[in-house]
């Protein structure tokens, strides 16, 4: 699945500033369709990938302080990181 190594990053603008964690991405090697891929399609793959990687948390903490709201980044698809940027969710209780 892992294709041949490249210096690039899937993610547009994030090459320009070039974050040290974007040495250890894996999504480096396997290009963009995985990680941005066509709406209502399966981002498993990339996932996977995003578990071996070892630039994981650093990419997650980029895209939660970048407000990156597509495709998938440290292991999260777009959704799951709006939950995580939303915290917990609220019941009529802890209104009160
Ligand atoms: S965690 Fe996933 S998206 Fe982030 S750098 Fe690694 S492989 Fe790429």
């Amino acid at each position: 699945m892992i294709g041949k190594p490249t210096t690039q990053t899937p993610y547009p603008g994030v090459s320009e500033s070039r974050p040290s964690w974007l040495d250890l991405a894996l999504c480096a090697q396997t290009g963009s369709a995985f990680f941005f891929p066509e709406p209502g399609s399966s981002v498993r793959e990339a996932k996977q990938i995003c578990l071996a990687c070892e630039g994981r948390a650093a990419c997650l903490e980029y895209a939660l302080a970048n407000d990156e709201r597509f495709g998938v980044w440290g292991g999260l698809s777009e959704k799951e990181r709006e939950r995580l940027r939303k915290g917990p969710a609220r019941t009529p209780a802890d209104r009160a």
